[in-house]
């Protein structure tokens, strides 16, 4: 079934883990994905491995506005408009500094990458949505933006404003059929995760499911796909400014 034929999607992080995978579910779907990423030679490999007629890749760095600005204007200039921004890129602080040790160009590049890239991808989605009266923009947050301990102070406080984005776009955006959401997935194992633990595979599972709420289920990466597919097909057609989790329940225990 092509829940996204006709459709034009960019995904910022697409060369890895959630974004690798949702760029090619999208693509599945009927999509035509722009891959945007600073990891080039894996992004290309994405684009390849979708296909050269259904996706392309852009080299974009979200906390670089010309960056941004030239991928949204790929995606127009190569297939005619951009119906779904998908705000995924993001790092974690593996360090994990106390407050007291950690440095403000540190903290800084957290909430560069995970906020102030956020901010660009959504605005720069929405200069060519407003006119065009319809969009479906997406970003991931974490079960971080909703409790306190999963990861770093940094990281905490960027999933949080990626939330208030979320929200106060679907409020600036929604008189333009502008549809804003995200994503709060649990942990699983991709490279973000397995820098921040230093454990990968089957070590980083049994850690993840002692944590866990639902038991005997793995969180992968693409059932974190799958939702931002629902959230950026028409069966989503009235949900906005909804911070989706998906975590079986970690957040409401903790
Ligand atoms: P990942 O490391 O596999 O993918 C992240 C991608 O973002 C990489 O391809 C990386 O090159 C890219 N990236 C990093 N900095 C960038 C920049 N400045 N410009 C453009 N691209 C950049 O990790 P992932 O787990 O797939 O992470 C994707 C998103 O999911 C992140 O926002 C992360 O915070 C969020 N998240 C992940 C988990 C998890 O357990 N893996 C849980 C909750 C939320």
């Amino acid at each position: 079934m092509c829940r996204l034929e006709g459709k034009i999607a960019l995904i910022t992080g697409g060369a890895s883990g959630i974004g690798e995978c949702t760029a090619k579910l999208f693509a599945e779907h009927g999509a035509k994905v722009v891959v945007a990423d600073v990891q080039d030679q894996l992004g290309q490999a994405v684009c390849e491995s979708i296909g050269s007629s259904n996706s392309i890749y852009v080299h974009c760095d979200v906390t670089n506005e010309e960056h941004i600005k030239n991928a949204v204007d790929t995606a127009v200039k190569t297939y005619g408009k951009l119906d779904i921004m998908f705000c995924n890129a993001g790092i974690m602080d593996p360090n994990r500094p106390r407050i007291v040790d950690n440095e403000k160009v540190d903290f800084e590049r957290v909430i560069s990458i995970n906020v102030t890239g956020v901010f660009l991808s959504m605005k720069h989605a929405a200069r060519v949505m407003v006119p065009a009266r319809a969009g479906s923009i997406i970003s991931t947050a974490s079960v971080a933006s909703h409790i306190g301990g999963m990861a770093s102070h940094a990281y905490c406080c960027a999933k949080h404003a990626v939330v208030g984005l979320t929200k106060n776009l679907a409020v600036e955006l929604g008189q333009f059929g502008i549809r804003v959401n995200c994503l709060s997935p649990y942990a699983m194992d991709t490279p973000l995760v397995t820098r921040f633990v230093g454990i990968e595979g089957e070590a980083l599972e049994n850690v993840t499911h002692q944590l866990a709420n639902l038991k005997g289920v793995t969180l992968r990466t693409d059932d974190v796909a799958k939702a931002a597919l629902f959230l950026a097909s028409d069966e989503a057609k009235y949900i906005s400014g909804h911070n989706l989790f998906i975590d079986g329940g970690y957040g409401i225990v903790n």
